[in-house]
């Protein structure tokens, strides 16, 4: 970008998506990071029949943003970054100081820090391959992942797994996890002070796996990942990072369910996760 008044207008722009005035500069590669936001609520996830089987068409190139990166035309531009403190070697928090994932779901099963405990049967850690390249975010346990203690076994589920399956991917080749480990009632969007108080088993489940890429499925998790209250529209399409990590932000399956219209961008975003693990 040479114009002044395209820039002038990107940084308006950028402006009000962030709600700050803050601004990243694309033209030069040099990036301003923003300060860090708050994070945001957004509308959340059901479950209605549909397939993904139509939704695998591999169309050439990915639609790269309107931003244009230097030396990586084909891949999207960067986006947010968040860098969250990172774990405290001397911490007494026991989950700062659990070593494996199994430590991590064993202090799930007990926790009882936020009130969707109350009405939960399972918590649902997360699952997959402790030395998984690619970790899947979603929003929270659905009434078949609280039933079954195991994430995206429903409705959504069968559609991520498809998902998977396109990019030739087998779930258990991942790490499927969701913000929440426990199911709020009625599938209702986590509350803020839910989030807060579950986040640091994902922060940690992440820190522990150090994966490749992160695929951030849906708001709460796309929200939450990068500590901001864009909407998923407005993060798509855009390579961001978690400490470091790229994450690339894409519809919920359950999302999917409801709307096909949307499983042609969610392909494009699974391509991009696909190649930057490759990469
Ligand atoms: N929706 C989610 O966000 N996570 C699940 O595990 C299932 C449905
Ligand atoms: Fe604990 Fe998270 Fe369940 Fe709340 S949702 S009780 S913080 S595991």
């Amino acid at each position: 970008m040479s114009d002044g008044r395209a820039l002038a207008r990107a940084y308006l722009e950028q402006q009000r998506l962030l709600g700050t005035d803050a601004v990243m500069v694309p033209a030069d590669g040099q990036e301003v990071r923003p300060p860090a936001a708050t994070p945001g609520l957004r509308p959340g996830s059901g479950d209605s029949p549909s397939n993904f089987s139509d939704v695998v068409p591999p169309t050439p190139g990915v639609s790269p943003g309107n931003m244009h990166v230097p030396g990586s035309s084909d891949l999207p531009p960067s986006g947010l970054t968040f860098d969250p403190p990172a774990q405290d070697l001397f911490s007494a928090d026991p989950i700062q100081r659990a070593a494996t994932l199994a430590e991590i779901a064993d202090l799930v099963g007990g926790c009882t820090k936020c009130r969707l405990c109350e009405a939960r049967t399972n918590t649902v850690p997360g699952e997959g391959a402790d030395r998984a390249r690619l970790v899947v975010v979603g929003e929270g346990p659905g009434k078949t992942e609280d039933e079954t203690g195991r994430p995206f076994v429903g409705k959504a589920g069968e559609l991520l797994t498809k998902i998977l399956s396109a990019i030739g991917l087998e779930r258990e080749q991942v790490y499927i996890c969701n913000v929440v480990k426990c199911r709020p009632p009625e599938n209702r969007t986590p509350q803020y002070d839910e989030i807060a108080a579950c986040v640091p088993y994902l922060f940690r489940q992440i820190e522990l796996l150090a994966p490749s890429v992160i695929l951030a499925m849906g708001n709460t998790a796309a929200q939450t990942l990068l500590n901001t209250k864009q909407s998923l529209g407005a993060l798509r399409s855009k390579v961001h990072r978690f400490r470091g990590i790229p994450v690339i932000v894409t519809y919920h399956p359950a999302a999917l369910l409801r709307n096909p219209n949307w499983k042609k961008p969610t392909w494009d975003d699974v391509r991009i996760a696909h190649r930057l693990l490759d990469g």
